[in-house]
């Protein structure tokens, strides 16, 4: 192994946070990516979306259920699989793919684990985890955002349906997914009166408005989307009313960690290959890897 290689894999997490199952899980993923998305990952970016087909090939090898509990049909990996799985997609350095697909693993339908109930888990999650359906969680709206206190997607009881009405926007997987985990207000102002619903692409009432086209993580799909008149049935709300903004915090804790796993293995991917590059650049008779003014600004990155 080369010295910038020991270097820069001296900095993987395994040894302080990960146990042999992760690392088997690592060596599984960094294949996939390596064979199936690298390749193909330059023609979705500029498709401006991840395919169906790679979800149903991660659902094939088990890869999407992986911070799912046991029970439920998942990995039973927790946390520490999503840092895996965050980390290892990150090093592809396609940021939009590692987006569109943990979006779909664990910001948005690990909430049927949470907050679900039974009947949910049982007709939701085998189509989840098999990438049968593609998930999308739809939070942010156009006046509210870090503030989540101000969202203003209504849902108002009618019988035994909710009748959901406004607009959510930069939803990650807006046009791609089937089931979108929405957060409406079913309550008065402020963090209680906020809950949690699963609304199946398809519902009357339920469209795509615009798609934006980013500088960057272009393969991951981001839009809006619009309620008018929305239909949701009562059994599709997700724990009680009242309960969204704390299943919201929930995720967040949960997604935060993957977030900065992603960006971790970007930055591997980032220092590896610059320091291919030094060591191949020929420079003064020898190669730019040689050069301590250089090693200076790598030493700076570690
Ligand atoms: C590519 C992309 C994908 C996204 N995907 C999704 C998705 O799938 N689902 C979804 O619901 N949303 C999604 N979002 C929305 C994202 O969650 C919001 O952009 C985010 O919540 C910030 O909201 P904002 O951009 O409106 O910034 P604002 O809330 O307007 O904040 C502006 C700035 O102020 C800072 N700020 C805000 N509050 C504070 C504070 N209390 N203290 C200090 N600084 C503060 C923020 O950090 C930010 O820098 C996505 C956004 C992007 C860009």
């Amino acid at each position: 192994m080369s010295a910038s290689n020991r270097v820069i894999d001296s900095l993987l997490l395994d040894d302080t946070f990960l146990e042999e199952e992760h690392r088997a899980l690592r060596d599984v993923l960094r294949r996939f990516v390596r064979e199936y998305v690298v390749p193909r990952a330059p023609r979705w970016e500029s498709e401006l979306r991840v395919p169906g087909e790679a979800f149903r090939e991660l659902g094939r090898l088990g890869l999407l259920g992986l911070s799912f509990p046991a029970g439920h049909g998942g990995g039973g990996a927790g946390t520490r699989g999503a840092v895996v799985l965050n980390e290892e997609l990150g090093r592809s350095t396609f940021g939009g793919v590692a987006s569109s697909i943990t979006t779909h693993t664990d910001f948005s339908a690990l909430h049927l684990s949470r907050a679900g109930d039974d009947e949910q888990r049982r007709r939701f999650l085998p189509d989840v985890l098999s990438g049968r359906r593609i998930c999308a969680l739809a939070v942010t709206e156009p006046d509210a955002s870090s503030d989540l206190t101000r969202l203003a997607v209504r849902a108002r009881r009618d019988g035994d349906a909710y009748v959901l009405d406004g607009r959510k926007t930069f939803i990650t997987n807006a046009n791609i997914a089937d089931l979108f985990f929405v957060v409406a207000r079913t309550g008065g102002p402020g963090r209680h009166g906020l809950s949690l619903f699963v609304v199946e692409r398809g519902t009357p009432g339920l469209s795509n408005g615009r798609t934006f086209e980013k500088t960057g993580w272009r393969s991951s799909d981001t839009g809006e989307l619009v309620f008018d008149e929305c239909r949701v049935p009562a059994r599709n709300r997700l724990g009680e009313e009242g309960e969204g903004f704390r299943w919201m915090m929930r995720g967040l804790d949960h997604e935060r960690i993957g977030l900065a796993a992603q960006a971790v293995g970007l930055g591997e991917a980032a220092l590896a290959e610059t320091a291919a590059w030094l060591r191949s650049r020929p420079a003064y008779g020898r190669t730019l890897w040689d050069l301590q003014a250089i090693r200076h600004e790598i030493a700076r990155f570690l």
